[in-house]
């Protein structure tokens, strides 16, 4: 069956303004933006939508699909796009079903939950574990993939050892078929009435069960041997259900990809939350062992077990992951303990001594505690994407990506491939789930070099007819069919086996609109692969998605991170076609800190905005830059505060500046509701006289603190704080002049106006061993003026100041004098940490909590989504404050789980941002002012 193209070139324009119509205007998209950042997912493909449209409600899906069907058009339902196979780009329509993201029903008792497809597993588990609760399966892309696609794909991942792929843990699912109908997927008895009655109401399912029966041998026979396949339909578990007296249906649509029906829900079974977990490494000398080894560990019973190969271990950098030079392989061993008091330990001395007949470059590493486990597993998850930064051309290719041989074979099958790809002389990891013989295969190529492309050809036909032909494996263990597989179904299960998946698309899809191209297709896998994107350096796996605040309220990809960088980097992309993406990224890095790829996206769209400075921002920072005159008007703001910043008022200066704000951005506004810092009527500067140093003469102090704006012109006692704890650790800090750090500056396009600011920080800064900070902005911008001087007689200078900046929770944390602390109240004060984006992305994340848990008096709490952005991002929540107040909805939440009394962070942003977004629930302090109070208590008492 060929992928059909069926959009007539003049009736395509029509398509969404039909859906609109249809839908509703607000839900489909198809403007430049949103049809580039919909034109790739996490495969080697690329394909243009004519249209998207963002389900609301389950309505919507029939409305769509009747409409693509009537129209013949093709519709690929679409989750996170995480996929490796191009199975959610179509040419046609994308129903993206992110924004169904509910957890509908939960059963703790039964354990079971309704659920709607868009909801991200991490998520999920996180709303799941609250009850003590899981959902079993569980792909490497946990943080970013959504129920949808996993059901699609039958994914699972390194814990199917214990918990089964997805199609093991489904219920029932919701199915809107190609005619527009819903259909009940559950696993019907055949003498249940119901069961006589939908095979009356839905011809495909009559087709269905006729063709298992009549075919039940056939069927049998080609049943693959290996313990997992997703490979073509599942016709094995409808035949195992008919066996059982039942017509088992969610068995046909798991690991359908999109090619059957869409899918409004699902009712998967939970798993108990194990109680206790061991994770450990295992380096092997001989990769021999690992495969002898593999039945052994078995014997333990062990929820994850995988392997990552000589050359893998050298792709990701053995030293940045503590991996001995001479491991030929590592296998990462885990092990549940259920039962409280249930002895992990012995399980973990049991697995040593199996581990010590083979010869090992070390002692296994075994760690109990979360983090460090986290740690162990660190590099196994990021593997795909962290290859990225391997080569500049050669790039990870999902090709053979996921083949299954039985587990005992696994040694042999790493043997032959290192031998294949060493004959190609191509750069090659294989890990996988070694537990159950699936293993992934990502050779390096340049696929826009001739030979490159020859040898990725080579390998697709000879690697899976050997998988096939030598080891009776499967060509695709998890990962879906997609386009990429699509060619070699046929040759998986035989003509005759193929032509019952035939009748069943048929059956199921007549007209062929749902997800063409995908499962069933004789098209060659070369088709539509994106030479373009993969000579870039984003491997498009939507990590980044998983952080990025913008993403996470509206659940769009056009915004996104990764759609982000698709579109600026686009040979078509214009600040116009692209003005409204472009400007909606809060500059958070949040991105940045994530991808295992090293690409930052924040910074290409500040490229681009470099490219179209905002004239009125300009105006003000060109104000701002003439330090006396400004502060003269802050001060003029600061005597009247009381009088303008009375609710009244607040509206109607809204009202009145609403011209002036436009000209900044359409959405800017100064919102009555933006809970405004005091401003100084004396700045910090004008407090502290002493410290500020005599022009041209030498540094008195070995340490500058450089306190950036808001510290010197907000009177929050920040500045203060930050000044009197290095007072009690024995430094009186200088406060040389100097002018901002830069980041809002440049966050509106201006970055010759915040390089020349830079530049007199870096003149100011140089004398000094610290530089100290208080603020995260200020910390991480001080920190990156190599980046922004990079190749300019700057940079060695900039270099040389970014090894100084020191936050003040680092300077706490390591300076050696230790003052004394008390509690300031008699009971203990709840404190919860939020994480500030470009503290976390300056590297600055254990100090600050570890410092909050020492605090006498304070009853430290890590709230959940602690290292989420809250949407403050500098003068974001005056850009686009509506925005802003949809992605602090979710810190107020997790503040309000939390339960604490105070909110601690170290960004003046994000204290505005909590303040007004907490209205209230919770006080919000710098890390520095609590720190103070508990040097303060001990001077009292
Ligand atoms: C770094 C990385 C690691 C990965 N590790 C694993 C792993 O360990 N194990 C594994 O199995 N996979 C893995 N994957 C692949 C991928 O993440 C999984 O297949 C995932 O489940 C796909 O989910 P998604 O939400 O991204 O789906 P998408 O990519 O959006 O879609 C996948 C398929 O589902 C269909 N679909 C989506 N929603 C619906 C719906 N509502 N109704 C019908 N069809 C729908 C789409 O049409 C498509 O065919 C990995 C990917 C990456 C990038
Ligand atoms: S920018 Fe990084 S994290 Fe985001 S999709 Fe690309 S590689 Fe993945
Ligand atoms: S900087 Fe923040 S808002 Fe911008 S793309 Fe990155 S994560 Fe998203």
């Amino acid at each position: 069956m060929t992928a059909p193209t069926l959009i007539l070139p003049d009736r395509s324009r029509a398509v969404a303004s039909d859906l609109r119509a249809a839908i509703g205007a607000h839900k489909v998209k198809d403007d430049y933006s949103t049809r580039t950042a919909y034109a790739v997912d996490a495969s080697i493909y690329r394909m243009e939508p004519k249209a998207v449209v963002l389900v609301e409600s389950e309505e919507d899906i029939p409305a769509t699909v009747r409409y693509a069907v009537a129209r013949g058009i093709p519709l690929t339902p679409r989750a996170a796009g995480t996929n490796l196979t191009g199975s959610a780009i179509g040419s046609g329509i994308i129903l993206d079903v992110s924004r169904l993201n509910r957890v509908l029903e939960l059963n703790r008792e039964e354990r079971w939950a309704r659920v709607q497809p868009g909801i991200v597993l991490a998520e999920l588990n996180k709303e799941l574990g609250r009850h003590g609760l899981l959902f079993g399966p569980d792909p490497s892309s946990g943080d970013m993939c959504k129920l949808g696609g996993m059901l699609a794909n039958n994914s699972s991942g390194p814990h199917t050892l214990r918990y089964g792929a997805v199609k093991d843990n489904v219920q029932a699912l919701r199915v809107c078929l190609q005619s527009g109908d819903w259909l009940d997927a559950k696993a019907y008895g055949l003498d249940d009435s119901r069961c006589t009655d939908l095979l009356k109401a839905h011809r495909p399912l009559h087709d269905l069960r006729s063709l298992l029966q009549d075919h039940a041998a056939l069927i049998a026979q080609k049943r693959p041997t290996v313990s997992k396949n997703s490979c073509g339909y599942n016709l094995f578990g409808l035949a195992d259900g008919l066996a059982r007296g039942c017509f088992d249906l969610p068995k046909l649509f798991v690991g359908s990809e999109g090619t059957l029906g869409l899918f409004s829900e699902a009712t998967i079974r939970l798993v108990e939350k194990p109680r206790a977990t061991l994770t450990a490494l295992i380096h092997f000398h001989r990769l021999e062992d690992v495969g002898d080894a593999v039945p052994k560990l078995l014997e333990l019973s062990p929820s994850a077990l995988e392997v990552m190969d000589a050359n893998t271990l050298n792709l990701i950098g053995r030293a940045k992951h503590g991996i001995p030079g001479d491991a030929a392989a590592t296998l990462l061993v885990e092990l549940d303990g259920d039962a409280i008091g249930n002895d992990l330990r012995a399980q973990a001395e049991r697995m040593i001594n199996i581990s010590r007949r083979y010869r090992l470059t070390s002692d296994p590493v075994i760690a109990f505690d979360p983090e460090q486990r986290e740690q162990l597993w660190k590099a196994r998850k990021a593997l795909y994407p962290t290859l990225y930064r391997f080569d500049p051309k050669k790039k990870p290719i999902n090709f053979v990506d996921d083949v299954v041989v039985p587990a005992d074979r696994i040694s042999e099958l790493i043997r032959y491939l290192e031998e294949f790809f060493a004959g190609q002389r191509v750069p090659v990891a294989i890990f996988g789930h070694i537990g159950n013989g699936n293993a992934h295969i990502i050779p390096l190529l340049d696929v826009n070099d001739h030979e490159d492309f020859q040898k990725m050809v080579q390998g697709y036909h000879e690697i899976h007819q050997t998988v096939l032909g030598r080891f009776g494996g499967s060509i695709c263990g998890e990962h879906g069919d997609g386009r990429v597989r699509a060619e070699y179904v046929k040759t998986m299960f035989g003509q005759e086996l193929y032509d019952l998946f035939v009748r069943v698309k048929q059956s199921f899809d007549p007209t062929g609109v749902l997800n063409p191209g995908i499962k069933i297709s004789d098209r060659p896998f070369t088709d539509h692969i994106d030479h373009v994107r993969l000579s870039k350096s984003c491997a498009t796996c939507a990590k980044c998605n998983a952080v990025c605040p913008v993403y996470d309220v509206f659940q769009s990809e056009d915004m996104s991170s990764r759609g982000w960088f698709e579109i600026v980097t686009d040979k078509n992309y214009s600040y116009l076609n692209s003005k409204r993406v472009v400007e909606a990224c809060l500059n958070c890095k949040s991105c940045r800190t994530a991808c295992p790829a090293g690409v930052d996206v924040s910074q290409l769209i500040l490229d681009r905005r470099a490219e179209n400075p905002n004239k009125m921002a300009g105006a003000i920072f060109r104000f701002h830059a003439q330090t006396a005159r400004f502060e003269q008007f802050l001060k003029f703001l600061a005597r009247y505060q009381s009088i303008w910043d009375r609710p009244l008022i607040r509206r109607l200066l809204d009202h009145l500046t609403k011209p002036f704000m436009h000209r900044l951005a359409e959405t800017a506004r100064l919102s009555p509701q933006l809970v405004l810092p005091r401003l100084a009527r004396r700045h910090l500067r004008d407090r502290y006289p002493e410290l500020i140093p005599q022009a041209g003469a030498a540094a008195r102090s070995p340490v500058a603190y450089f306190h950036g704006c808001a510290a010197n012109y907000f009177d929050d006692g920040v500045g203060d704080a930050v000044i009197a704890v290095l007072r009690k650790h024995g430094v009186e800090p200088a406060l040389p002049p100097q002018r901002c750090s830069g980041t809002p500056i440049e966050t509106y396009g201006h970055r010759a106006l915040a390089k020349e600011g830079a530049r007199v920080n870096l003149v100011s800064m140089a004398g000094y061993d610290k530089v100290v900070t208080g603020c995260a902005s200020c910390t991480l911008m001080l920190k990156d003026y190599p980046t922004l001087f990079a190749g300019e007689p700057e940079q060695a200078a900039a270099q040389a100041l970014a090894k100084r900046v020191t936050h003040i929770s680092e300077f706490v944390a390591q300076s050696p004098v230790k003052p004394a602390m008390a509690g300031s109240q008699s009971a203990k004060c709840k404190v919860a940490y939020h994480s500030s984006c470009h503290l976390r992305a300056a590297g600055v994340t254990k100090e600050p909590r570890a410092i909050l848990a020492g605090l006498p008096g304070v009853d430290y709490v890590e709230m959940p989504d602690a290292d989420r952005c809250a949407g403050g991002a500098g003068t974001y929540l005056v850009k686009d404050f509506d925005t802003s107040q949809r992605i602090v909805e979710r810190k107020r939440r997790a503040v309000e789980q939390s339960g604490a009394d105070v909110v601690a962070t170290s960004c003046p942003a994000c204290m505005i941002q909590l303040r007004t977004g907490l209205q209230g629930a919770a006080e919000v302090k710098h890390v520095a002012q609590l720190i103070q109070e508990a040097y303060e208590a001990a001077d009292r008492s």
